[in-house]
C-alpha cells in the first residue's frame, strides 16, 4: 500500500505520468558517469554482464580493482561463447544518472553483496520526501527499478513538497538577489519561527509558496510567542508542586467545572488529531517534534510533549485562575483549579 501526501498525487501527477510512461533509455554517451557493466564480443556480438567484481576478475584473468573509467575500459577478454575466437570489450556508454538515484535502496548498503538483513529490514522505506516534480524523477526511477528487481514498491509513504519561490513570485535567484539571507532570517526570527512558517504552509502539501519574511515574523507572533508564554506559565506553577510529574496528575472537580471539562475534551481531541496525523505522515506533527529538539526519542514522548504544551496553552486561554498543589492521603499530587481571591 502506497500513501501519497498530498493524496491527489497518486491518481493525478504520478498516476498520469505512469499511464503515459515511455521507454526509458538508461544509457548516455559521455565520458563521466557510472560505466554500464556490459561487455560485447567484436565477432559474434554476444553480451556478457558480470554479476560481481569477483566474476569479472575470474573471466578476464586479471585482478579488477577499479570499476571507473578509463581503467574499466582496459578490461578485455576472450568471448565467453564456446567456440568463438572474438574479443569482448565494454560497451562505451555510461548510465543515466537517474538510474543511480533509483538504485539508492540497494547501493547505499551494498546489497546484495552484504548487509542483506539491514536491507530487508528497511525495504520498502517507511517514507521519502522530495519535491513534487520528482514524480517524473526520483519517485519514478525508484519505482521502476524496485518493480524490476524486487517486484514491489520501494517506499510506503511519499511526501511531496512544493517549491519555495521568492516574494515576487519568481524563482529564487542569486543574480536577482530576490530572497533574504536565510541565516539572517534565523538570526532575526529564530529557527523555530522559520520552521513553523514553512511547515504550516502549503509547501509541505505539494504546493508552491512565495517566501515572505513577514510571514515568518507573523508565525512567531501568532504561534511561537503564545506557546512560549503558555510553557512559561505552566512550568512556573508546575515548579511550585514538589515532585510534580505529568503522570501523577489527577484532576479534581472535573464533573463540576466546565473549564476543566473543556480542557480535557480539547486534550482528547488533540490526541486523536496527533495520532491520525502521525499515521498519515502529516508533517505538521514533525514540526512539533523538531521544536522539542529530541529527534531520536520515541514518538510517544514527542506526543506527550506536544500535549503538555497544548494543555498549557488551553489552560492559559480557558482559565484565568492559577494552579495550586495538593497531595492526597497516598501522597499522589493533585493539581486543582482554585479560585483566586
Ligand atoms: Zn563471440
Amino acid at each position: 500500500m502506497l500513501n501519497w501526501i498530498p493524496g491527489h498525487i497518486k491518481e493525478g501527477r504520478f498516476g498520469r505520468w505512469l499511464e503515459g510512461a515511455r521507454d526509458w533509455a538508461i544509457s548516455r554517451n559521455r565520458f563521466w558517469g557510472s560505466p554500464i557493466p556490459v561487455w560485447r564480443c567484436d565477432t559474434c556480438n554476444a553480451l556478457f554482464v558480470p554479476e560481481s567484481i569477483e566474476q569479472l576478475s575470474k573471466v578476464s584473468g586479471q585482478k579488477v580493482r577499479d570499476l571507473d573509467r578509463p581503467n574499466c575500459d582496459n578490461i578485455c577478454f576472450d568471448c565467453t561463447r564456446k567456440g568463438c575466437k572474438g574479443k569482448m570489450t565494454r560497451v562505451p556508454e555510461v548510465l543515466d544518472c537517474w538510474f543511480e538515484s533509483g538504485a539508492m535502496p540497494y547501493a547505499q548498503v551494498h546489497f546484495p553483496f552484504e548487509n542483506k538483513r539491514e536491507f530487508e529490514q528497511n525495504f520498502p522505506a517507511s517514507f521519502i520526501v522530495e519535491y513534487v516534480a520528482q514524480t517524473r524523477g526520483w519517485f519514478y526511477t525508484l519505482m521502476v527499478e524496485a518493480a524490476a528487481i524486487m517486484e514491489k514498491h520501494p517506499f510506503e509513504n511519499a511526501i511531496c513538497h512544493g517549491v519555495i519561490l521568492a516574494d515576487d513570485g519568481r524563482k529564487m535567484s542569486k543574480s536577482l538577489k530576490n530572497f533574504p539571507d536565510p541565516m539572517k532570517v534565523v538570526e532575526e526570527h529564530g529557527s523555530d519561527g522559520l520552521r513553523i512558517y514553512l511547515l504550516s504552509s502549503a509547501v509541505v502539501k505539494g504546493a508552491d509558496i512565495r517566501f515572505s519574511e513577514k510571514g515568518v515574523k507573523e508565525s512567531v507572533r501568532r504561534y511561537l510567542i503564545p506557546l512560549w508564554n503558555s510553557l512559561h506559565f505552566f512550568t512556573s506553577y508546575a515548579q511550585l508542586a514538589k515532585g510534580y510529574t505529568p503522570e501523577k496528575i489527577q484532576w479534581l472537580n472535573t464533573d463540576a467545572d466546565m473549564a476543566d471539562r473543556h480542557i480535557l475534551s480539547e486534550l482528547e481531541t488533540l490526541k486523536q488529531q496527533v495520532d491520525l496525523a502521525a499515521k498519515a505522515y502529516d508533517q505538521r506533527v514533525i514540526l512539533c517534534i523538531e521544536m522539542d529538539g529530541n529527534y531520536s526519542d520515541s514518538f510517544a514522548a514527542h506526543k506527550e510533549w506536544l500535549m503538555a504544551q497544548t494543555l498549557a496553552q488551553k489552560i492559559e486561554t480557558c482559565v484565568s485562575k492559577p494552579f495550586a498543589e495538593l497531595k492526597d492521603e497516598n501522597g499522589i499530587l493533585k493539581i486543582q483549579v482554585v479560585p483566586v481571591n
